[in-house]
């Protein structure tokens, strides 16, 4: 088979989890382009993600939680689209829950910094950069500068606290996003911080020269497979409990007669 569409311009670390999840998830979102329907916790996420870019857009000592709160309006017209409205069928209900939860992030992200005291290299921060003849790009919640000179990834998390059994899978995303920015910038940041919001918790890990280019080493043999799959005309659908729960593309395997586990 020959695909209609051109592969992917570049490689995002999104884009990598869902190959390495399973390569036909890929195909159907990045070749395929088959839309996936928003759901509750993505709408959330997206929703508070925007308030803080809006609230790191503000001179350092205007950024308090009514600043923040005042972005709401904002958040709403940008992220709660007619279709993102569709897709979760959207009702006061929904709505009620949706800004009383986001009311206790706030809440809950103020108690765990000060944003009028952080120093921001970049807020949602496009990175693009060619590592080792592999296109690769990604967005950055944040890139801090410490006291100290150094360099901190920031990422924020809306949903639940993860297994530190498994930190490893935890960071596999920011961890590529240090390999983009230490490429792109040439100064390689010394830590990843993930802010889980909904928690008040924050969970932190170094980064080293080591893992930066294993992860740079995991993308490359990505890509190739990506491109080998590509000229081969299919990518082979990896099922499992873990790949399939949460995949928009179910029906479409199944229909296909992937064995997709119940
Ligand atoms: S349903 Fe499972 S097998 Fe099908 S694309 Fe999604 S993860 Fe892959």
């Amino acid at each position: 088979m020959t695909f209609p569409n051109p592969l992917p311009r570049s490689l995002s670390p999104s884009r990598l989890a869902d190959f390495q999840s399973c390569p036909r998830r890929f195909q159907h979102a990045s070749i395929d382009r088959i839309p996936q329907p928003a759901t509750y916790a993505t709408v959330k996420g997206n929703f508070v993600h925007s308030i803080l870019e809006h609230l790191f857009s503000l001179p350092a000592l205007e950024r308090t939680i009514e600043a923040a709160r005042g972005f709401i309006p904002l958040a709403r017209e940008e992220k709660l689209t007619e279709q993102a409205k569709v897709d979760i069928d959207f009702s006061p209900d929904l709505e009620a829950k949706l800004l009383s939860e986001t009311e206790a992030i706030l809440v809950k992200y103020f108690a765990m910094e000060d944003p009028r005291i952080v120093t921001s290299e970049g807020v949602e921060l496009n990175i693009d950069v060619t590592v080792d003849d592999v296109p690769l790009r990604g967005i950055l919640d944040r890139l801090d500068r410490e006291e100290d000179g150094s360099l901190t990834i920031v990422d924020y998390k809306t949903g639940g606290l993860p297994n530190r059994d498994f930190d490893a899978q935890t960071f596999a995303n920011t961890e590529l996003y240090a390999a983009l920015t230490a490429a792109a910038l040439e100064e390689t940041p010394v830590r990843i911080r993930l802010y889980y919001v909904a928690h008040g918790q924050v969970i932190e890990r170094t980064v080293s020269d080591v893992v930066i280019a294993a992860r740079r080493k995991a993308a490359v043999g990505a890509w190739k497979r990506i491109n080998d799959y590509y000229e081969q005309g299919e990518f082979p659908a990896t099922p499992s409990r873990s790949s399939c729960r949460f995949c928009a593309y179910k029906e479409i395997c199944k229909k296909n007669g992937v064995p997709v586990p119940a």
